[in-house]
């Protein structure tokens, strides 16, 4: 799927970021750390002038974010047709905590993306859902699963859209209070937030007792 790309995003009116710039970014190698870290995105596009945001699972393979659902999905059944789409991808890094309730901020890594969806086919499409596995769960291949059924494949739509325009954004900075309220006597500062696994929990309709596979231990 991959093909040559610059690595600086032309910014386009769509993707020109407005309120403080300075934490915009167009950088390919950023926009795809970014989405690189992500499991979920968020989907928009529009049906009859209606808005709707879908969240659901995302990879990036070479050039290309991919998702993947149902073939009867409303959500994949319209971005086959062709029509555009809008997909986000957002970390939440940190709560910023300033003297003043106005000042309070959020620290964040995110993407915006424009783009068309293309139905991935044949042989492409059982390299594109492996990935989004192996993504989602690093070490879970297809050589420790069970084979894909063909009707499932059948059922199952895999849309790759281009990144080729595309914004990110990222706050990564304290509070920013107003100048005299630094005299005040009130906490402030970044509460970090991270995403981390918990302790996997074996399925209670397990016939047997597997032991934990290595890829899992050290997540
Ligand atoms: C977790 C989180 C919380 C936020 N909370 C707030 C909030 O409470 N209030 C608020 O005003 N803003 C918030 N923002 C910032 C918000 O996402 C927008 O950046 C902001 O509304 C300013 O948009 P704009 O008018 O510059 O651009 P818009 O005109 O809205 O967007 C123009 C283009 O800029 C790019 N762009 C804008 N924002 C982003 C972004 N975050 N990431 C990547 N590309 C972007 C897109 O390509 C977009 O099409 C938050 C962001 C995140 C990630």
């Amino acid at each position: 799927m991959s093909r040559e790309m610059p690595e600086q995003l032309e910014q386009t009116k769509r993707t020109r970021i407005k309120r403080v710039p300075k934490r915009g970014s167009y950088q390919r190698s950023t926009l795809y750390q970014i989405i690189d870290e992500a499991l979920v995105c968020h989907v928009g596009f529009v049906i009859s002038g209606e808005p709707h945001i879908i969240p659901t699972a995302i990879a990036r393979m070479g050039d290309h974010v991919i998702i993947h659902g149902s073939r009867v999905s409303r959500m994949i059944k319209h971005l086959q047709s062709g029509e555009r789409a809008c997909i986000t991808v957002t970390h939440l890094d940190g709560m910023v905590l300033a003297r003043s309730a106005m000042h309070h901020s959020m620290n964040y890594r995110s993407v915006v993306i424009y783009g068309v969806g293309e139905t991935v086919e044949g042989e492409q499409k059982v390299e594109a859902l492996d990935h989004l596995t192996e993504h989602l769960v690093p070490g879970r291949t297809s050589d420790n699963l069970r084979p894909y059924k063909r009707k499932e494949l059948e059922a199952t739509t895999v849309l790759k859209f281009l990144l080729d325009e595309a914004s990110a954004k990222i706050r990564d900075e304290p509070p920013v209070d107003d100048a005299e309220d630094y005299q005040q006597e009130i906490w402030a500062g970044v509460v970090p937030l991270v995403l981390t696994p918990g302790v996997p929990q074996p399925d209670p309709k397990r016939v047997c007792d597997q032991p934990l596979p290595d890829y899992l231990m050290t997540r």
